[in-house]
């Protein structure tokens, strides 16, 4: 054979075939509850006003320079001020000089750079990387495109509909020291369901006592709870117990800026580190591997965040308009509970408000999700995953009614 002749067809990407049935849906009451993209109650995506506004001023702007190439690890105002959200502007390890930060194409993109730094450089042989059992599906895929090998470790359990955190906790003890350990730092996805405080000092503990690598995930700080600051705790955590970490930040949801690429890899050495100029080494190294890979990232998405996140006006307008989306998805939350619970649907629904963040972990099995589509046009994923933010006002009590009929 010669050339591409036999190469084999991959799987389509899942969401992207839920994407393909949903269009090719002739009903009018079609819904889709498929990704992870804010809405408003009008079933539009929602221009974030903070960040309209940051648009308007980089229009304004007549500079000549602004379509030039950024520089390989990005836009320094734009960096500096990112790692100042994800780490809080007072963070010992900013001032200490230990966190060395590169734009990334958002958050999918710090996760392939972050995995590829640690295949790259970690001691040999490569570790393993433990994720969550659910995990989005996209940080398996990511970590072994690069090679690493991905085991599981429990945290859901699916009957009582909650987190099996004494399961994971000896999962992660019997984890080989120096393996990699993704941790997501608030609204889980899928599960909706995050550590307490109390679950995060244990693992924090645990993590330092096996020597494990912590790769934490950031995709929704402020989404969550509303709350930059309450959002980003497992990180603060982390980083009063000095350890050595990496955290990739996504801005996606958090600035309605989806397709802009808009996110950071951040590296965080140790408190007390016994390896002199190590930031500086894995900067160094990352601007190899960001080079040989896009040269430079995007400038326009992360010009205009850096405009928000740059401004105290337009960061305090930002802030409310996190606390609009969250609410929002949690008002939504509340109001499909006392639907199904109106309509007395068998089982329990308080899972629903439990969860937090942009999914809701339905329980229903992939039949039900199936029949959800089939009869009622209403298409989500077979995990049961609904995107509570395509929720609205006009379709969640069909929605509701959608799910009496599956489940009894
Ligand atoms: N991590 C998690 C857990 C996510 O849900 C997402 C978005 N679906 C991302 C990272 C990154 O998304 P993006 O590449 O759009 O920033």
């Amino acid at each position: 054979p010669y050339g591409l002749a036999t190469i084999p067809k991959a799987p389509a990407d899942f969401l992207m075939g839920l994407k393909k049935d949903f269009l090719a849906d002739e009903s009018t009451q079609k819904v889709a509850l498929v990704v992870g993209a804010y809405r408003d109650d009008k079933g539009r995506p929602w221009r974030v006003p903070a960040v309209m506004e940051a648009e308007k001023r980089y229009f304004e702007d007549s500079s000549y320079f602004k379509h030039e190439y950024s520089p390989i690890l990005g836009i320094s105002e734009f960096t500096h001020a990112a790692s100042q959200v994800l780490l809080g502007k007072d963070s010992p390890a900013l001032a200490e000089g230990r966190v060395c930060s590169v734009q990334t194409l958002s958050g999918t993109g710090a996760l392939h750079i972050g995995a590829l730094l640690l295949t790259r450089f970690l001691p040999s042989p490569t570790p393993w990387a433990f994720v969550p059992a659910p995990t989005w599906h996209l940080h398996r895929q990511c970590f072994e495109h690069v090679g690493l090998t991905v085991k599981d470790y429990p945290y859901y359990d699916g009957v009582t509909k909650s987190l099996t955190f004494s399961a994971m906790e000896s999962a992660l003890r019997s984890a080989p020291p120096g393996s990699v350990v993704l941790l997501q730092v608030c609204a889980h996805n899928p599960t909706g369901l995050d550590l307490d405080e109390e679950q995060w000092r244990l693992i924090v503990s645990l993590v330092q006592e096996q020597r494990l690598f912590p790769f934490l995930d950031c995709a929704y700080q402020g989404f969550a709870s509303g709350s930059l600051t309450k959002d980003n705790l497992a990180i603060r955590l982390f980083i009063e117990a000095g350890v050595e970490m990496v955290i990739a930040q996504s801005f996606s949801k958090t600035m309605g800026l989806y397709g802009q690429r808009v996110g950071c890899f951040h590296y965080v050495a140790a408190a007390h580190s016994d390896a002199p100029g190590v930031v500086e080494r894995v900067a160094s190294q990352l601007a190899i591997l960001i080079r040989s890979e896009m040269s430079a990232a995007p400038s326009y998405g992360p010009r205009v965040a850096s405009i928000v996140l740059n401004d105290s006006e337009l960061y305090a307008e930002w802030e409310r308009n996190l606390v609009t989306m969250s609410s929002r998805i949690t008002e939504m939350r509340w109001k499909l509970r006392q639907e199904l619970e109106k309509l007395e649907t068998p089982g329990t629904w308080k899972h629903l408000t439990d969860q937090i963040g942009m999914f809701g972990f339905t329980g229903l099995t992939p039949a039900q999700c199936q029949r959800m589509k089939s009869k009622h046009h209403i298409h989500l994923p077979s995990s049961g995953r609904m995107s509570i933010s395509d929720l609205n006002t006009a379709n969640v009590a069909r929605v509701a009614m959608s799910i009496d009929e599956v489940v009894r």
